[in-house]
């Protein structure tokens, strides 16, 4: 049996011939195994949808209850067997219920990883390897210049510019779900303990991450604080809001962003960003490797982001390796500087 047979890139995502199922498809299908709830892998409009009970509450605050015809909640770990093939959700460590899918038939096992990271972090269930014949893994920072660095150390640059400006409001653009609460999160581990804001943007999935036992601290709307309270603080808001008229009511602010891509300096000046802050909830390049190597695929699937590089990575380690190529997949959680304009407060959501 080829792994062809079991999984296979499709216009509408990858497709699975013997269960029928698709995972993560980008248009809507009849049944839809989901590995994370950004909106550029979970979309509305399936007819039965298997996801972590966490992606599927996700769904529902970002979608309506009624985002799919039928759901099913699938517990880390258990076998869930359609047709004869079984599907297993493992943590993946990119945001809160996020998940790797193994797929298992006839003795071939292909693991479809969404979007993952291996670096500690308490808002998401931490990455487990999962063994496999073929690993399917996405590349977002798939170059050997990025090597994320520490992200306490990031966000220690955002306390030393509140000590700076303590009269300044400081904007952290990052996206509503995961990137806005795994900095408020790293902010408490910095020592901050004073309230800290965000945009409404971010309001439900913030207090959807408290009420599954994630500890934020303080957190409180930005449009019920008096203006004086917001001068020194910090404020999350989504990417696109930063230019928007929202913006304004801090008379002046500092501009901080965070996201892997601010990894190049030229992207962080495009933006008009003051205070680069590289924080990233994708695998970097030695994640990337480290993590293909674990796995002890002999054959490596590379979807969405810098495919060739690590294609290439893999020919030279005697893998076999390909580009899927699948369209449709963008980069919900990793803002790139066009995401700074205006208007663009959240793709698909
Ligand atoms: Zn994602
Ligand atoms: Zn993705």
């Amino acid at each position: 049996m080829r792994p062809d047979d079991l999984l296979q890139p499709t216009p509408r995502g990858l497709y699975c011939p013997p269960a029928d199922v698709y995972i993560d498809p980008v248009r809507p299908v009849e049944k839809a195994l989901i590995t994370h709830g950004h909106s550029d892998h979970a979309r509305p409009g399936h007819g039965a949808v298997l996801a972590t009970d966490t992606t599927l509450k996700i769904m529902a605050i970002r979608y309506g209850e009624d985002f799919a015809g039928t759901t099913q909640a699938a517990a880390w770990g258990r076998p869930v067997t359609i047709n004869g093939v079984t599907f297993t959700f493992h943590p993946a460590g990119h945001i809160l219920g996020s998940a790797q899918i193994a797929v298992s038939w006839k003795g071939l096992t292909i693991v479809a990883s969404g979007d993952y990271k291996r670096g500690r972090d308490p808002t998401a269930e931490p990455f487990e390897v999962v063994p496999c014949d073929v690993f399917i893994t996405e590349a977002t920072f798939g170059l050997p210049v990025f090597r994320h660095p520490d992200p306490a150390a990031e966000v220690a640059k955002l306390l030393a510019s509140l000590r700076l400006f303590p009269d300044r409001a400081h904007l952290v653009g990052a996206y509503a779900l995961g990137k806005a609460q795994r900095v408020m999160s790293l902010v408490r581990a910095a020592g901050w303990d004073q309230p800290i804001y965000m945009h409404g943007a971010a309001e439900k999935l913030t207090r959807f991450y408290e009420a599954e036992g994630i500890d934020l601290g303080e957190v409180r709307l930005v449009k019920a604080a008096d203006r004086k309270a917001l001068g020194g603080a910090v404020v999350l808001c989504p990417p696109g809001s930063m230019k928007d008229l929202w913006a304004r009511r801090f008379p002046d602010p500092v501009t901080a962003f965070a996201s892997g891509w601010m990894r190049v300096r030229a992207r962080a000046r495009q933006g008009g960003v003051e205070l680069p802050l590289i924080i990233s909830d994708h695998s970097d390049w030695d994640e990337l490797r480290e993590t293909i190597r674990e796995t002890g695929a002999s054959e490596v699937w590379v979807t969405h982001g810098q495919e060739d590089a690590l294609v290439h990575w893999c020919g030279t380690m005697g893998l076999r390796a390909r580009p899927l190529r699948i369209v449709g997949y963008g980069e919900e959680g990793e803002a790139e500087p066009a995401d700074l304009a205006p208007a663009s407060v959240e793709p698909g959501a």
